[in-house]
């Protein structure tokens, strides 16, 4: 199996997450006593939180070049990075390594093809669902049109992200604005949404929502763990 290198830590809830399904997918894969083989780089969140807020994106893109630039010393094949925010920044990554580098928006892109889906509510940051990064792949790449949140529920789904579920934070009346929100895109033609931050998958469950559910990190961890399997 190749090795996975995983840039994690913002937030650091949201990696354990992906340590997880890493070696569940494997194991689901492999059976036995099957792991993933990966490396996780930990990164401290605090000065990269303050540098997304300045809007300083050329130093973000410095700091995940390094972190991704350790990983390939250390061994990993892969590379991906356990944030949908930080691909903002994902062309500074991939100029800074040689081997491949897995951008999240491409699994759940081509998920959302093979299911049909043509209009997708999207879910994120304040960054994933205001920039183009992310939505002008999905359009580019899956000819996906996207629906956003309108100001003031970004701002609440913004802010649960932020002040609760990156600090491990899970709290039912936040549970209940995120499907008040997901119920308003289906009002305006979403056909599924995209949980678009990999802290969401700790809030929101498929069962609860009245669209269905693309969960970046299930789908980022599913591919990586295939790709590992399948390269060898
Ligand atoms: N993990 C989140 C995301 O997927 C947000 C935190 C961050 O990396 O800025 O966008």
């Amino acid at each position: 199996m190749k090795t996975i290198g995983v840039i994690g830590g913002m937030s650091w809830e949201s990696s354990t997450e992906y340590y997880k399904l890493l070696n569940r997918h494997a194991k689901a894969r492999l059976g036995g006593h099957h792991n993933a083989r990966s490396l996780m780089l930990t990164v401290d969140f605090a000065p990269i939180e303050a540098n997304q807020r300045a809007g300083d994106w050329t130093a973000l893109g410095q700091q995940m070049a390094d972190a991704a630039r350790q990983l390939e010393r250390g061994g990993a094949d892969l590379v991906m990075l356990a944030t949908n925010t930080m691909h903002r920044v994902y062309e500074s990554i991939e100029a800074a390594i040689d081997v491949p580098f897995l951008h999240i928006a491409d699994p759940t892109g081509s998920a959302l093809r093979a299911a049909g889906v043509e209009r997708v509510g999207l879910l994120g940051t304040r960054y994933t669902m205001e920039q183009t990064f992310y939505t002008g792949r999905l359009r580019e790449r899956y000819g996906l049109e996207t629906v956003i949140p309108d100001e003031a529920e970004r701002a609440d789904v913004h802010r649960i992200i932020y002040d609760e579920l990156c600090h491990g934070k899970v709290n039912d009346a936040s549970r209940a604005v995120y499907l008040r929100v997901i119920e308003a895109l289906a009002a305006r033609g979403a056909q599924a949404v995209i949980l678009g931050c990999t802290e969401i998958t700790l809030l929101i469950k498929a069962e609860d929502s009245a669209l269905p559910v693309f969960d970046t990190t299930a789908l980022h961890a599913q591919a990586a763990v295939e790709w590992a399997i399948d390269a060898e």
